[in-house]
């Protein structure tokens, strides 16, 4: 059983944190017959709502893999003094209070600046980015310079109905961020969170008025994503309807049908 990882630290603040040491290229580990390859290089697509978070979560705790989420960083700075933001970054807080995409410029800045955490030895699940076809172009860039595969592009799958209904029913703790949502998970005490006591608050891009421009956004510039990694060859579709386990045994599933098909075809090719 691999240790325990540390925090994110370095994909949270940057460079300058000591999180585990990149992956050396003698180190990449193989797959193991009939199992998961110990290091999994991962993209989440799924519009906002899906549950693509919660999948990130459990994905990485099974796979021991780094989970990155471009959104976590922006939720991060938001707790920094306004005066001590970057102009990029301030105009990235405002627009994403908005619903609306940060700038392809601004969110490639901030991955760039990361590119180790792409090659954590525990490999990763990226969350929330590539969103634009410019993301996902320079991301397959990046992954080229740092030597890294991915090893498949996950789309979770649900009704847009559904989505606009848990996205609006949606609350999360102020303190703890545990997720709540007013009809399919209420707190038992209504407003107050189970786990901490702290307050539950709608997120900002939960409000109707960002949620209507998030779907907007997710439609134009990010379901694109979808076509642009099929013909990759690297799509995999998961029904993102059921518990979050029920979820995940389906892509864990899929990850495994996928990583035998894989060896078997290397292995014909031999
Ligand atoms: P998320 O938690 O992934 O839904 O991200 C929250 C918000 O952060 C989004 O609604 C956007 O405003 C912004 N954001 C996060 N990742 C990206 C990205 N890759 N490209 C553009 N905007 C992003």
């Amino acid at each position: 059983m691999p240790p325990q990882k540390p925090e994110r630290a370095g994909w949270l603040i940057g460079p300058a944190a000591s999180c585990w040491p990149p992956q050396a290229d003698s180190q990449k580990a193989s797959p193991q017959a009939g199992d998961l390859p110990h290091a999994y290089h991962l993209v989440l697509l799924g519009a906002p709502g899906v549950g693509k978070g919660t999948q990130a979560a459990l994905l990485c705790q099974r796979l021991r893999a780094c989970h990155l989420s471009t959104g976590d960083i922006f939720r991060a700075a938001k707790n920094i003094d306004p005066s001590r933001l970057s102009p990029g970054m301030a105009q990235a807080l405002q627009a994403m209070r908005r619903g609306e995409l940060v700038a392809d410029a601004t969110v490639l800045q901030i991955v760039k600046e990361r590119t180790d955490c792409l090659r954590c030895r525990g490999g990763f699940v990226l969350d929330g980015f590539p969103r634009t076809l410019e993301q996902a172009r320079a991301l397959q860039e990046i992954l080229v310079e740092q030597n890294v595969k991915l090893d498949a592009t996950i789309n979770y799958e649900m009704p847009l109905p559904q989505i606009i209904a848990r996205l609006s029913g949606r609350r999360t703790c102020a303190a703890c961020k545990a997720v709540f949502h007013v009809q399919n998970h209420p707190p038992k005490v209504p407003d107050i969170c189970d786990r901490c006591g702290g307050a539950l608050v709608q997120r900002e891009d939960d409000k109707p008025e960002a949620v209507g421009v998030r779907m907007d956004a997710y439609q134009g510039s990010t379901a694109p994503l979808i076509e642009f990694y099929g013909k990759l060859g690297l799509l995999l579709r998961i029904d993102a309807t059921g518990s979050p386990e029920e979820i995940l045994r389906r892509t864990l599933k899929q990850l495994k049908n996928r990583s035998a098909a894989t060896r078997s075809a290397s292995g014909a090719a031999e």
